[in-house]
């Protein structure tokens, strides 16, 4: 009996030994793809930068970091330019023309016809260097968002890796009320308005049903409709508790729009994952976010745009005079965000023409150089959940590399002159020749 046992376990000690030296055959004798020799290469964790270095890829993943290549393997020379890895924006809205600020541009194109301008837009973010993307909900029941989504990892099209979140959760006039017509013109009823508690878990349920992998909250009124107070709460924390447990429970996270003070702390205080611009953030809800681990995702630089756009792009003028009221409360509330050392992820929340604007806001706004490439990278791996394939550039994680001109340490707005861009070991810009 004894023997036996001794016998079965040396025979699985065997397997496994066996195993390892298979495995360890297989990686290290790939023969890499391609090397891609960097001039400077930032290691976003440690904020180290590595000066010479080749980084080998085999097929879509990246196999190790050498000071030299191995013989016979095609370079790409980028030994002119700072590498980092593929950018993150954790706060797009990929649907519909980008230029279109009127608040019934949605309502006079079809999903079919949003869904053509989301492919185009999408290679606006890949040129910019941006290889993985977060959506943060639109307002088409037929989630053409999610099908873009989907397109991108069959391959029928390209564009950055995406999670996305569904519909805009939202109360009747509140801020993801697309309807702002004249009560007796009104649309049929939307299926993204939850006015109860019960209300939100059957629009959460809807989300998830049709493959949302985030659900979008409308914490607060906003800034970009023509309707909803800012400053004011709108779902209430019960509603916003019912949706954390519905998606949690389905292993699905929530993202909520909160820019008034009261909106943001009734929504760390129902669990949610994270604040969406936090623009009235005030010293309590700071703490909360803290205590709480919730991440922030400031998109700074959207506000900013405003002021330069202004009516040109068929904004309302009463939407513009809310974002030129709220400009005054973002310094303030980022730098609590930052005495708070809350997780902060960079999101743009606008046309993806300016999606690499925020790293000078952010900057601007009082975050480190290296903090906001770590918002850019690192952290939204994390807050993606998507940490062990993206983020950083190292041995196992996807070939998501991106160079640009000069040092973004010293100075981050570098980071608008992307001239390399590599998706999964596949090269879709290579400006720099
Ligand atoms: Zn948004």
């Amino acid at each position: 009996m004894k023997t036996h046992w001794f016998r079965g376990w040396m025979g699985m000690l065997a397997l496994f030994a066996f195993s390892a030296l298979w495995l360890q055959g297989q990686q290290g004798s790939a023969v890499p793809t391609v090397a891609i020799r960097a001039g400077r290469l930032i290691d976003v964790r440690t904020g180290k930068v590595a000066v010479d270095q080749y980084i080998l890829v085999t097929k879509d993943r990246i196999q190790s970091i050498a000071s030299s290549p191995p013989p016979g393997v095609a370079v790409i020379d980028l030994s002119r330019y700072t590498v980092v890895p593929g950018l993150i924006d954790s706060h797009a809205h990929v649907l519909g023309n980008p230029k279109d600020q009127s608040s019934t541009g949605s309502l006079r194109m079809s999903s079919a016809q949003q869904a053509i301008w989301g492919v185009r837009n999408l290679q606006v973010w890949l040129d910019h260097g941006f290889t993985a993307l977060r959506e943060a909900g639109e307002d088409d029941p037929a989630y053409a968002q999610l099908a873009l989504r989907d397109s991108i990892e069959q391959g029928l099209i390209q564009g950055p890796r995406m999670v996305s979140a569904g519909q805009f959760v939202s109360l009747t006039g509140g801020h993801g009320d697309a309807d702002v017509l004249a009560p007796d013109a009104g649309l049929l009823p939307r299926p993204n308005i939850a006015d109860t508690v019960d209300d939100v878990e059957r629009v959460v349920r809807r989300d998830i049903k049709f493959g949302a992998d985030w659900i979008k909250l409308m914490g607060t009124g906003g800034v970009m409709d023509p309707i909803s107070d800012y400053r004011v709460q709108e779902l209430s924390q019960e509603q916003m508790a019912r949706a954390v447990e519905v998606a949690h429970r389905a292993g699905k996270k929530v993202m909520v729009h909160a820019e008034g003070t009261e909106g943001i702390k009734a929504a760390v205080r129902a669990g949610v994952d994270s604040i969406e611009h936090g623009t009235m953030l005030d010293e309590e809800g700071a703490k909360l976010m803290e205590e709480h681990g919730t991440w922030l995702v400031p998109t700074l630089y959207c506000f900013q745009h405003d002021m330069e756009t202004g009516l040109s792009q068929g904004r309302d003028a009463v939407s513009l005079a809310k974002g030129v009221a709220i400009l005054k409360e973002q310094g303030p509330a980022f730098h609590r965000a930052l005495e708070h050392h809350l997780k902060i992820a960079y999101g743009v929340d606008d046309d993806p023409d300016v999606v690499s604007k925020e790293f000078g806001a952010l900057v601007r706004g009082g975050m480190t150089p290296i903090d906001a490439l770590r918002a850019a990278t690192i952290n939204g791996a994390e807050l993606t959940g998507r940490s062990g394939d993206i983020g950083t550039l190292e041995p196992g994680k996807f070939a998501d590399i991106v160079a640009v001109e000069g040092d973004p340490l010293t100075d981050i707005t570098v980071m608008e002159k992307v001239v390399f861009v590599m998706k999964g070991g596949e090269v879709i810009k290579n400006a720099g020749k």
